[in-house]
């Protein structure tokens, strides 16, 4: 059932704690940790502790928490003192989603390019 923890996500093990991850921030909607293969000094992924695919779903179906989401992106950002970041939501795997549990890339500390790959 959407919302309900998946026994086969990755993210929700992490949410569980049954799957270690360098935490960065928690909220009772969200929680936030360090990428496992950083693509920036600062990589941080910020997840809903709910389960949905992506974060169209999670926005459809439970809007206040999609807000969380990316209020926490900002505090995320703001922690790591970045004054520049970018915020991206790979959704669909042609467009690069591999954990189908709706997340936030957090990425800053370097000079980012425009276009994305
Ligand atoms: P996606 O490709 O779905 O947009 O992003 C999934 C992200 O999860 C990738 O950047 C990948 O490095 C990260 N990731 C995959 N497995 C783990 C893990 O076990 N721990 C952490 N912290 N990150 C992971």
């Amino acid at each position: 059932m959407a919302g309900e923890p998946q026994a086969d996500c990755l993210f929700c093990k992490i949410v569980a704690g049954e799957v270690p991850a360098t935490l960065v921030r928690e909220t009772e909607t969200t929680v936030a940790f360090r990428d496992i293969n950083p693509q920036a000094p600062t990589h941080v992924l910020v997840i809903p502790r709910v389960h949905h695919r992506d974060a169209a779903t999670l926005a459809a179906a439970e809007p206040q928490i999609a807000a969380d989401m990316l209020r926490e992106t900002a505090e995320v950002a703001a922690g790591e003192k970045l004054d520049s970041y970018r915020v991206v939501f790979n959704t669909g795997s042609g467009a690069g989603q591999t954990v189908f549990h709706a997340h936030a890339h957090v990425l800053g500390g370097r000079g980012l390019q425009w276009p994305p790959g």
